[in-house]
């Protein structure tokens, strides 16, 4: 790791190994997303302004409206792609800041992610360069409907919430491949789902509640 990105204080490696005994409390599991957490700078991930807070377990600002996921979230929705075995493809709609994708391209072979926002991708291109990642494809574009080129996945993420299940998505999902996304349903709340493609039609899991920023259309 670069100097910079090893961090001083409040975003040192000892206040991200206090992350990640936090994370384990709430009960995450899974040894290879504790590591990727723990070796991922965050800070470098969020405005030099908020470098301090970049370890608590809170969503930030990351500009235009959106925010970063907190640590919890990311671990989470992570663990719930890896957890019945290593996805080989994934792709992530919102790219954001980067930093659930920096997470994802340690732990599988390649990483698409999707993002409609341009100014938020050419921050997350730098990012993952200096971090040495070589293994993300980017792509401005409505992430909607999926990246149908690339298709299928084995592990689809979702980090902004639809109103419902985009049939698009479910579609480019290998046999076998997991879809994880936050949905907002008729009350207003929002809950996080993980659908499993089977070779017969598709199974949904409840995992937790959830509070993402809206999916929505269109490319700025
Ligand atoms: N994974 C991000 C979380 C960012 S917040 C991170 O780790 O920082 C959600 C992101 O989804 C925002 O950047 C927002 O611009 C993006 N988004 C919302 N609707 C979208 C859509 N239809 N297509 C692509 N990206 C979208």
């Amino acid at each position: 790791m670069r100097p910079e990105h090893q961090g001083i204080g409040m975003t040192s490696q000892r206040t991200r190994e206090r992350l990640v005994q936090r994370l384990r409390k709430k009960g995450i599991r899974h040894q290879g997303v504790l590591e990727a957490l723990r070796n991922t700078p965050r800070h470098i991930f969020v405005d030099e302004a908020l470098a301090s807070r970049a370890y608590e377990e809170t969503a930030l600002p990351i500009g235009h409206g959106q925010t970063i996921s907190q640590p919890y979230t990311v671990a989470r929705m992570t663990e719930a792609l890896l957890e019945v075995g290593r996805p080989e493809m994934v792709l992530e709609i919102g790219t954001g800041s980067g930093y659930q994708c920096a997470i994802l391209a340690q732990l599988v072979r390649r990483v698409h992610s999707v993002e409609r926002i341009s100014a938020l991708l050419d921050q997350a291109r730098i990012r993952f360069r200096e971090l040495g990642l070589r293994n993300i494809r980017l792509k401005h574009s409505d992430g909607g409907i999926g990246l149908p080129e690339y298709a299928p996945f084995d592990g689809i993420i979702v980090t902004a919430a639809p109103a419902g299940l985009p049939q698009t998505l479910l579609q480019q999902l290998a046999i076998g491949g997991r879809l994880v996304i936050p949905i907002q349903n008729n009350k207003g709340r929002q809950v996080m789902v993980r659908v499993t493609r089977t070779s017969d039609g598709f199974q949904q899991e409840y995992l937790e509640s959830a509070n993402f920023v809206p999916l929505i259309g269109g490319m700025i």
